[in-house]
Order: structure tokens, then C-alpha cells, then sequence
């Protein structure tokens, strides 16, 4: 994640945070800071860190996506190290630790030498029983259970957790991590660190010149910790695994489904993919060659890759025509033989025996690129360049994931300072018209259009958080709004250019004929794209469909797999019809589990599906001593 997306994540959520720990942070800050300073002071005094459980992540219908399960951990207090010598050559032996880890971490720790580092985490249950009677000769060890993260299916979402850093511990240093902690690395787990993780808690004790604790202090001597609070995404495990199914083995690419009302995916697969839970041990030499192959499966090509869109993109320059008035839905470009000359050159149209002379709803239709050459060189490339960024495939989507890359889309500057060319431009136009040349896109924005066109010409920005559970609930709107705007496209403009992508899937001579969704009418556009990755096109396909009401945008993207009407478009035909055949249960609301359950639902007869968030009552500036009011009562259940 960058900076500065990190640093905005932490200004959202920082007020949420302030709710979650006004209570216990007052009470520990202001009212007892200066007792706590007394008893810090004595060298018979230990505090020790109460570790907050992480939130875990689930589907739209509340099923585990990413859970905490609990793991075995050995910790080491260096003030207590008998003989180093022996200590390092025990740890070498059994969990591999090399005596210059270990020396360095005894190095960092000398000031707080009666605080635990943790060595080696989520070990064997069969080693712990193994090692246990000669843990006896080593007093500094110790072995804990704690909890761990389990992801339940490859994915390039979710992210993983890791051990802190030195970077990371530097940077985030007031934000009270131990050198113990997780933190999220990638994906869900990094950009909603924030919320996931929440705020660990404090226990002192008294203790003996032998360290025995001596319980003096029985009251008012903790702070209970905050747990972080669980996500609750957009995402259906059920079109997620269906998804996964139908995509052919052995072909890189994605597809994304995403809801046309909400703008939240349904399904976010990307192929590769890579199992999350290899990154919570140690990782072999083999696994992390696996990882770092051409094929590149720790690679999210949904948005941090760009492509060339091809014909997909056909709708933003088709579009632009109708908005400038250069052509109306009627007017019929230059006629196709298989290509166009433009100046000097002969620019090919993907059929050698042409398709005449036609208007924009048939040049859709049938994919024709003459009338795209034709089309843009009679505008002017900025005008053109501007109206892309607009349609939304050029700037970042904004989708709540690290590290999403923009597309790109030329104007005459770019061709004055890369290429010193300041006119006879029609050759690079006629490239861009069709989505080839320098035109690059993520699928994410690709999918983010036609879900815009879905709409009635709205855009919306893409999300995998409906909201928050735990002890507060906070919809995905509500920690940041959600943006939208409408396209630059008259009624009229949308009205064409839709149908258009109707005629692709459903008249004859459409590329798209693959499609076919009983109970539901389909739109859609191929794309066969050319590039410099192989001779083979990437092939794309990008589309919708409707009932009484619009539903799901569908985008599949292969890389060098061949034409987008052949190999992508079967697979968002399979994907339609799994959510047309399964309409009624993908629509119904699941009820929200017991642990999710406010002290008011769970009284209440029947639990009504998640509505409005619940009206947390507000923080009192009276702090109460014993205020576990309904945050425990919530977090239980793990
Ligand atoms: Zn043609």
C-alpha cells in the first residue's frame, strides 16, 4: 500500500477508532495515567500485553472467508537466559533459528528484557509435546496458544498477515504495535488493517524479586482489549467458487461480478492464484520458486496489471462520436473492405472480407473497426482523451484494495514529448479508437464501464466491504462515501450504445451469440486484443444482463488465449446463467449469526436480516469502571 492510501485509511478510520477506545484509553490516560506511572516505575511491576483478536472476514451471506484458528507459539524473555551458548544451539536445532537471529534479537530487547519476543509461531502440536520436558532447562521459553489467520480458498483479495517489520514498526510506532505483531501485508488485510486489528489490552501485575506474580493488585489493574472489528464483503462464496470452476485451467486472466445497483463485487478471481496460508509459516525455498514464475501468480490482474482493452473500448470512442454530434445512431462511416487507408497506410479491420458501410449500433454489432478509424479521425484526440477518463477506464477505480494501478490513454502531449510527433496523428488515432496502440486498462475499469452503461450511465466506485461487524457496525458508505458520477452521455447516447451491446449477444452476425440467458436479457461487447506479450489476441469479454431490474456486470479477461467472442465470452455466458438459475438464493439476505448479534437481536423473536447499522449509543464522558456493555457480548463465539 502506498503512503499515502495507508494514511488515508488511517484519517477515515480514525474517527471510528476514537469511538471504539474513548472508554478504555480515557480511563487509562486521564484518570488513572498518573497511578499507572507509579506502579511502571517499580521494577516489581509487569505489564503485559493482552493481544486484541483480529476481526475475521466473511461473504455477504456471513460465511468464513478468512478466520482466526488458534496456533502455538514460543516466546523468549531475554532477562531470564541462563547460558546463551546452550539457548542458541537448542533453538538452531529445533525450530532453525540461527544464533545471529538470535543475538540480534536479545540486541533489540535489552531494555525491555522482561518483555516476551516471540521466536517462532504457529508450530506443530506434536512438536510442543515433543519438546516439553526439556523445556524445563530452558526457563526463558515459554510455549502459548494464540490465534492464527486460516484463508479458506486461494484468492487475491483477502491479503495475508506477517509479522511486523523493522520498516513497518518504525513507521506505525504510535499506533502501539509490539515487535510481536501481525500486521496485514496485502490486500484486505492491509488496507483495512485499521479496523481488523484493533487495540490491545493491558494486564499489570505485581510481581516477586523471582518474578512469581504476587496478585496484589485485584482490581483496576487491567485494560480489556479492544477486538478489531469483522468485515463483512459483497463477495458470494458460492459465484466466487462458480467462477473459479468454469475459468479453463491452465490460462491466466480474470473475471470479475460485480452488483449493478451497489457497484460491490460478487466475485473477484484473478488465475494464477495463490494459497494465503502458505505465507503463515516459513517459506520453503521450493514454495517461494513456485511463486516467482512467469506466470506470475502473486499477481493480481484485475488491478495491478494494464492491457490493452481491444474492442472492448469501443464504447468510449463510439460514445465521444455521439456526444460531439460528428454521428448520430443512423449515420454510416466509411464503408469496410477489410480495412481503411489512413494517409499512407492500410489499417486492417479484424474481418479481410469487410462489412460495408455502417451505423454505430451494427458497428458494435459486428465489431467493425473501419468505422472506428473512420469515427475518430474526425474528432480531436484531447477532446477524446478527456471523455475517457470520464467513462472511468483511465484513473483509479478507488476499489478498497493496495496498490490499484491506473490505465492510460494518450493526448497530443504524450505524442509531443515521447515522439516528437506534433501532427499527422490519424495513424495513432486509429489505433486508439479500437483500444489497441497505447491504450492500457485494468480489467477492474473495463468491468467498472459497462457497469456504469448498466446503470443508466452512472458510474460507481467498485467495493468488496458492505460493512462492518463486531462492536460497531459501519457500512462501507459510511466510513468513506462512496463515489459516483454520471458519464458525459445524453439519454440518448446511452440508449444507443446500449443497444449496441444488445444487438453483440443477441442479433445475428452479434460476436457474442455465445451468450444466451433464459429470464434475462444480455448485453455485452468482445474484445480481441493484439500485444506485445504473444502473436495470440488476449481475449475479453465485458457485459450485463437484466431482469425486471438491472443485475450483474460479468467482465472476463484471458491472457493470449484468442478471440474474446470464442474463449471469453462462454465463460460470463456459463456465469449468467449459474446466476439466473440460482436468482432467488444469491438475492436472500442470510441472518446475521449469534456472535454478531446485538443483546437486542438476540431477545427479539425473529433476527431480521441486517437493515440499518444499529444505533450504538454514544460514548459517555463518564467513564464506567466495568463497561463491558455489548462489546464481549459480541465478540464471543470465535
Ligand atoms: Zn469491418
Amino acid at each position: 500500500m502506498t503512503r499515502s492510501v495507508q494514511s488515508l485509511v488511517f484519517r477515515v478510520t480514525l474517527g471510528v477508532l476514537f469511538l471504539l477506545l474513548t472508554g478504555a484509553l480515557f480511563r487509562l490516560q486521564v484518570l488513572k495515567g498518573e497511578y499507572y506511572g507509579r506502579i511502571a516505575e517499580s521494577n516489581f511491576v509487569r505489564i503485559r500485553r493482552v493481544v486484541a483478536t483480529r476481526g475475521e472476514i466473511y461473504d455477504s451471506k456471513y460465511r468464513p472467508i478468512v478466520s482466526n484458528i488458534p496456533s502455538h507459539d514460543l516466546f523468549l524473555t531475554s532477562g531470564r537466559i541462563g547460558n546463551t551458548e546452550r539457548l542458541a544451539v537448542f533453538l538452531k536445532a529445533h525450530f532453525g533459528i540461527e544464533p545471529e537471529e538470535l543475538r540480534k534479537l536479545v540486541f533489540e530487547q535489552r531494555f525491555k528484557t522482561y518483555e516476551e519476543i516471540l521466536l517462532a509461531d504457529n508450530l506443530p502440536y506434536e512438536m510442543i509435546l515433543a519438546l516439553s520436558e526439556r523445556m524445563g532447562d530452558f526457563p526463558e521459553l515459554t510455549f502459548r496458544s494464540g490465534t492464527t489467520r486460516s484463508y479458506m480458498y486461494p484468492n487475491h483479495f483477502t491479503g495475508y498477515v506477517g509479522r511486523i517489520d523493522e520498516k513497518e514498526y518504525s513507521r506505525y510506532r504510535e499506533e502501539d504495535y509490539s515487535l510481536n505483531a501481525y500486521i496485514g501485508k496485502t490486500g484486505l488485510e492491509s488496507y483495512y488493517e485499521v479496523l481488523l486489528r484493533g487495540r490491545d489490552g493491558k494486564e499489570i501485575m505485581q510481581v516477586d524479586a523471582q518474578g512469581k506474580s504476587l496478585e496484589l493488585f485485584s482490581e483496576n489493574t487491567s485494560v480489556p482489549p479492544q477486538n478489531g472489528l469483522s468485515l463483512i464483503l459483497s463477495i458470494d462464496n458460492d459465484l466466487q467458487e462458480y467462477a473459479n470452476s468454469v475459468f479453463p485451467p491452465g490460462i491466466k486472466g480474470c473475471v470479475i461480478v460485480s452488483d449493478v445497483k451497489t457497484g460491490g463485487i460478487l466475485a473477484y478471481l484473478s488465475k494464477p492464484d495463490y494459497d494465503p496460508n502458505i505465507f503463515m509459516q516459513k517459506i520453503s525455498t521450493e514454495v517461494w520458486a513456485g511463486l516467482n514464475t512467469p506466470s506470475k501468480p502473486l499477481m493480481d490482474r484485475i488491478i495491478h496489471a494494464t492491457y490493452p482493452p481491444g474492442s472492448v473500448f469501443k464504447t468510449v470512442t463510439g460514445s465521444k462520436g455521439l456526444e460531439t454530434g460528428v454521428i448520430d445512431r443512423y449515420t454510416r462511416l466509411a464503408s469496410c473492405r477489410g480495412g481503411l487507408k489512413i494517409g499512407n497506410r492500410f489499417f486492417r479491420c479484424w474481418s479481410a472480407a469487410g462489412h460495408g458501410s455502417l451505423n454505430i449500433v451494427d458497428a458494435h454489432r459486428v465489431s467493425c473497426d473501419v468505422f472506428f478509424y473512420d469515427l475518430i479521425s474526425k474528432m480531436d484526440l484531447d477532446a477524446v482523451a478527456a471523455h475517457a477518463r470520464a467513462c472511468g477506464v483511465v484513473e483509479k477505480t478507488g476499489i478498497d484494495l493496495p496498490n490499484e494501478r491506473s490505465g492510460f490513454y494518450p493526448d497530443k502531449q504524450y505524442y509531443r514529448d515521447k515522439l516528437g510527433v506534433t501532427s499527422g496523428l490519424n495513424g495513432y488515432k486509429a489505433n486508439l479508437a479500437i483500444g489497441q496502440g497505447e491504450v492500457l486498462t485494468t480489467p477492474l475499469q473495463m468491468n467498472t464501464h459497462y457497469a456504469a452503461i448498466a446503470r443508466g450511465g452512472m458510474w460507481m466506485q467498485p467495493h468488496l466491504l458492505l460493512q462492518t461487524m463486531g462492536s460497531s457496525r459501519i457500512t462501507r458508505d459510511q466510513l468513506q462515501p462512496l463515489n459516483k458520477h454520471p458519464l458525459p452521455w445524453s439519454a440518448s447516447t446511452v440508449q444507443t450504445i446500449r443497444d449496441g451491446l444488445w444487438a453483440v449477444t443477441n442479433a445475428p452476425g452479434g460476436t457474442a451469440r455465445a451468450i444466451s440467458v433464459s429470464g434475462a436479457t444480455s448485453y455485452g461487447k468482445t474484445g480481441s486484443a493484439q500485444n506485445y506479450m504473444g502473436s495470440v489476441t488476449h481475449a475479453w469479454f465485458c457485459g450485463f444482463i437484466e431482469t425486471d431490474k438491472p443485475e450483474i456486470v460479468v467482465t472476463v479477461f484471458m491472457e493470449n488465449a484468442g478471440g474474446g467472442g470464442a474463449m471469453a465470452a462462454p465463460v460470463a455466458n456459463k456465469i449468467f446463467n449459474y446466476y439466473i438459475g440460482n436468482l432467488e438464493k444469491i438475492r436472500q439476505p442470510a441472518p446475521i449469526p449469534p456472535q454478531f448479534r446485538t443483546r437486542e437481536e438476540r431477545t427479539t423473536a425473529p433476527p431480521e436480516p441486517a437493515a440499518a447499522p444499529e444505533e450504538t449509543p454514544e460514548p459517555q464522558p463518564e467513564p464506567a469502571p466495568e463497561a463491558p456493555a455489548e462489546v464481549p457480548d459480541e465478540e464471543s463465539g470465535r
